[in-house]
């Protein structure tokens, strides 16, 4: 069944009314016509089956038939610090951390990062990784669609909101992902902070480890900075969720 994202205040008194550009997917792409069944999903871990009642020019309008909370959810939001990687990496890490369960990806300005930009020259960027992030969302089914904040700088990162803060460093060889993991309890909110490709700066783990982050080991090969968010995020859910 195929699934679109609305906004919350798009679903009112047991009707959905869809605008924008998946009006024109639906009748020109998929020719969905009146009578048909969709998925509709609020972004907020709410999803909806409905039935398009009228098709029209600029709206299409459906009756809400069930709802149900999205089962593709993980229970612990995961919130990746991906530092800024060269030019084209950032999509891949975006889409394929989507498929994994993210929440949210937050690029920060490390200091060994190859890309030095702004964050108001990021801003420009935002926009083509938040597409991204929707159609990779769309794609794997997602209940949200994951944020992609603007570019961070974590020397001045506000990290109280966390259970468990992990900065993966390839130079840790005492604790790993799994023992970080099983020394917290009740995780529901973590964060993953993950190197460019120069790695971290002594000082920025120092840093960092001073403000709660825990220093953790992926294990015994180095990985790409592309490769390291997701198979970092791929353990700690594997381990949380299984
Ligand atoms: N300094 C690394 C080297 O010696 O080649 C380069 C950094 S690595 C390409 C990019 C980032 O991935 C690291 O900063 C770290 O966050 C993460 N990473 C890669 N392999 C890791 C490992 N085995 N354990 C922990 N973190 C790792």
């Amino acid at each position: 069944m195929h699934r679109f994202f609305v906004a919350p205040e798009a679903i009112a008194n047991g009707t959905a009314v869809i605008e924008g550009e998946d009006v024109q997917h639906m009748k020109k792409v998929l020719r969905l016509s009146r009578g048909d069944e969709v998925t509709l999903c609020d972004g907020r871990k709410t999803e909806y089956t409905a039935r398009i009642e009228r098709m029209e020019k600029e709206c299409i309008t459906l009756q809400i038939l069930a709802s149900a909370s999205s089962k593709t959810e993980p229970r612990c939001s995961v919130t990746l610090y991906q530092g800024l990687p060269k030019a084209g990496k950032l999509e891949t890490i975006v889409q394929k951390c989507v498929e994994l369960g993210v929440s949210r990806i937050i690029p920060f300005q490390a200091a060994r990062s190859v890309v030095q930009l702004s964050a108001r020259d990021f801003e420009k960027k935002r926009p083509r990784y938040a597409r991204v992030a929707y159609e990779a969302a769309k794609q794997s089914r997602r209940g949200i669609i994951p944020e992609i904040g603007g570019l961070a700088d974590l020397s001045t990162e506000n990290f109280s909101e966390y259970d468990l803060v992990m900065l993966a460093y390839e130079e840790e060889h005492g604790m790993t992902l799994k023992q970080a993991l099983r020394c917290a309890e009740n995780i529901s909110r973590l964060a993953l902070i993950i190197g460019p490709e120069g790695g971290f700066a002594c000082d920025e783990v120092a840093s960092l480890a001073e403000r709660g982050a825990v220093p953790v080991s992926l294990g015994p090969r180095i990985l790409r900075t592309e490769t390291a968010g997701m198979a970092a995020l791929a353990m700690a859910l594997y381990e949380l969720e299984g």
